[in-house]
C-alpha cells in the first residue's frame, strides 16, 4: 500500500534524524511484507506508532481501553481500529482512528512507513501497524471517553532504556537453537557474521535464497557483523565454530580462508555494509550510529551498553559448561552431575524443565548434539537475566 498516497500535501517539518532513519529502514523491509488489504475472513486493521516531542524530548502515544468498548478491553493500546469502507487503506484507518481516539490531526502527521503485519488469533485480527511523525510539539490530546480509559505518554529513552541480547549466531552455530527457540527465550535480534556467511556458503547464494530473514527464519532485526582471526584454526574434534582466517590484507581487500573447508575468498571491507544491506541486516557501525550504545560481551560481568552482542552461551555449551548461579560449570567435573538436580534449581528455562544434570553428563558424554543445544538454551536464558538484573550505566 502506498503510504505517501495518503496525504496530498504532507506537512513540512524536519523530521529528526533517528525517525529519518526508521523511515529510511520501514521503506526496505516492507517489500516483503504479505498483503493484506485483500478481502479476508480475518478483520483488517491499523494502528499507528505515533511520535512526537514533548519537553523537546521523543515520545510515544498509547493508551488504555475502557471495559465499554466491544474488543481488547482494558488493555494498553497503540491508537488504530478497524477498516472501514471508506478508508484509503489501512495508514489511513489508522489516522482516522487516531483522530477519533485522540484528536489528532492527520494533516500534522509524517507517515514514516509500515511495521510487519500480525495477527491476533483470539479477536481474529490482522495488524497493520504503521509509524508516524506528529509535527506539532507538546501536541493536546483529547481523548475520547468511551473508547480511552487514560492516555499514556512515553519518552523514547524510557522505551529504549531495557537492553537487548544479541547471541553471536552465524553459520554452523545456529544449529544449536532456532528461531522459534530464540523467541522463546527472548532474544530481540540476532548477530551474523557476515565474513563468515561470504567465506561458507557465498552471500550471493543468500541472496537469491531471499536474504537473511528468510535465510535464518528469523523475522526479527539481524546485525552484521564482520570477524576473522589471523591465527591458523585449530580443530576441536568437535563441530567447530571458528572464524576464517584472514591470509592477507592489500588496499583494504581481504584475502580469507575458510576454517570449514579451506577454500579462499577476496572481499572489500567497504563492500561489507553493502552486502549487509542487500541481505537485509543492519550493519553494527549504523547501530551505533543512531546513538546506540553497542557492547561485546565475552566474559565477566555483562558489560554497560544498550545492545549486547555475545556468542557466550553458544561458546560455553560448546565446551560443556552452563552457568549455575555464580560461575561456569563443566559438566561431568562433579557429583551432582550424576544426581537429577537441573543445571539450575530455580531456574525455569526448557532445558532445566527436561534434563538433569545426570542426563545431560550422559548426553555429553555420548558426543550427543542435544547436550550443546539445552546447554546453550539454558546459558541464553540465564544471560539474558543477568542482563536485566544489571542496571544500565
Ligand atoms: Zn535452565
Amino acid at each position: 500500500m502506498d503510504v505517501a498516497a495518503n496525504q496530498a500535501e504532507p506537512p513540512k517539518a524536519a523530521t529528526p534524524p533517528l525517525l529519518e532513519a526508521l523511515a529510511e529502514v520501514l521503506q526496505r523491509r516492507s517489500r516483503d511484507y504479505p498483503e493484506v488489504s485483500a478481502p479476508s475472513r480475518r478483520r483488517a486493521a491499523g494502528v499507528l506508532a505515533l511520535f512526537y516531542e514533548r519537553g523537546g524530548e521523543m515520545h510515544l502515544v498509547f493508551f488504555k481501553r475502557t471495559e465499554k468498548v466491544p474488543t481488547h478491553k482494558g488493555q494498553v493500546a497503540f491508537p488504530g481500529g478497524s477498516g472501514e469502507a471508506a478508508d484509503a487503506d489501512l495508514a489511513a484507518t489508522a489516522l482516522r482512528e487516531a483522530r477519533e481516539e485522540l484528536g489528532i490531526d492527520p494533516s500534522r502527521v509524517v507517515m514514516l512507513g509500515a511495521l510487519r503485519p500480525f495477527d491476533t488469533f483470539v479477536s481474529n485480527f490482522v495488524v497493520s501497524p504503521f509509524a508516524g511523525f506528529l509535527v506539532d510539539p507538546d501536541p493536546v490530546f483529547t481523548p475520547q471517553p468511551f473508547e480511552v480509559e487514560e492516555v499514556l505518554e512515553l519518552p523514547l529513552a524510557q522505551l529504549r532504556d531495557k537492553r537487548r541480547l544479541l547471541p553471536l549466531l552465524a553459520g554452523a552455530a545456529t544449529a544449536s537453537l532456532g528461531p522459534e527457540d530464540l523467541r522463546e527465550i527472548g532474544v530481540s535480534a540476532v548477530a551474523v557474521d557476515i565474513v563468515e556467511l561470504a567465506v561458507g556458503l557465498g552471500l550471493e547464494r543468500i541472496e537469491r535464497l531471499g536474504g537473511l530473514s528468510a535465510f535464518l527464519g528469523w523475522d526479527r532485526p539481524v546485525v552484521a557483523i564482520a570477524g576473522w582471526s589471523t591465527a591458523a584454526p585449530a580443530t576441536t574434534g568437535r563441530r567447530s565454530r571458528t572464524p576464517p582466517q584472514l591470509l592477507s590484507e592489500r588496499d583494504g581487500v581481504l584475502l580469507l580462508r575458510s576454517a570449514i573447508d579451506g577454500g579462499t575468498i577476496q572481499l572489500a571491507r567497504r563492500d561489507l555494509a553493502a552486502w549487509a544491506d542487500r541481505l537485509g541486516a543492519e550493519p553494527a557501525s549504523s547501530i551505533a550510529g543512531e546513538g546506540l550504545d553497542v557492547a561485546s560481551w565475552d566474559d565477566g560481568d555483562p558489560p554497560p551498553g544498550q545492545l549486547i552482542v555475545s556468542g557466550l552461551a553458544q561458546r560455553q555449551a560448546h565446551e560443556g559448561r552452563f552457568w549455575d548461579g555464580a560461575g561456569w560449570s563443566q559438566l561431568g567435573s562433579s557429583p551432582a552431575d550424576a544426581g537429577n538436580q537441573p543445571m539450575r534449581e530455580d531456574c525455569s528455562c526448557r532445558g532445566c524443565a527436561i534434563a538433569t544434570r545426570g542426563y545431560l553428563s550422559h548426553l555429553w558424554k555420548m558426543r550427543e548434539i542435544t547436550a550443546e543445544h539445552l546447554l546453550c538454551w539454558h546459558n541464553l536464558h540465564q544471560i539474558r537475566i543477568r542482563i536485566e538484573e544489571t542496571p544500565t550505566a
